[in-house]
């Protein structure tokens, strides 16, 4: 399958992995839009949220934890840091494997652009 990210899974093409474990992996994202920006990913390839189904709502919640933790691990709980998942080009998805931003080191404001 022509997918970056199962790509990167596979060990394939390159990245800085901050996190393994049996159900996601997680690495720096290539163009940081904050000091700290990581991209949690499932190893299922799902192409996005609306993808998942009720046998992936597990998975869902595995990434969300992982996500946290990251962030907690790298001192971002007291400031705050943001989850992003984008659904869709239309959103701004630009690579077909779901995957949540962790974004932190910055401050943040709402609505989103
Ligand atoms: P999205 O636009 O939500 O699909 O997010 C895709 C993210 O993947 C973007 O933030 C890109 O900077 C990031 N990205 C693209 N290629 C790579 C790569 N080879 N290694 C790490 N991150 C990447
Ligand atoms: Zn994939």
């Amino acid at each position: 399958m022509d997918c970056l990210f199962c790509k990167i899974i596979d060990r394939k093409i390159p990245a800085q992995f901050v996190h393994e474990d049996e159900h996601a992996v997680a690495i720096q994202d290539i163009n940081p839009q904050a000091p700290v920006h990581l991209l949690v990913i499932p190893r299922k390839h799902l192409v996005a949220l609306s993808d998942a189904a009720a046998q992936d709502q597990m998975l869902l919640g595995h990434l969300l934890r992982i996500g946290a933790e990251l962030a907690r691990e790298r001192g971002l709980e007291a400031q705050g840091f943001r989850t992003v998942i984008n659904n869709g080009a239309g959103a701004g998805q630009t690579v077909f494997h779901l995957h949540v931003h962790v974004l932190g080191g910055r401050p943040f404001h709402w609505p989103p652009g």
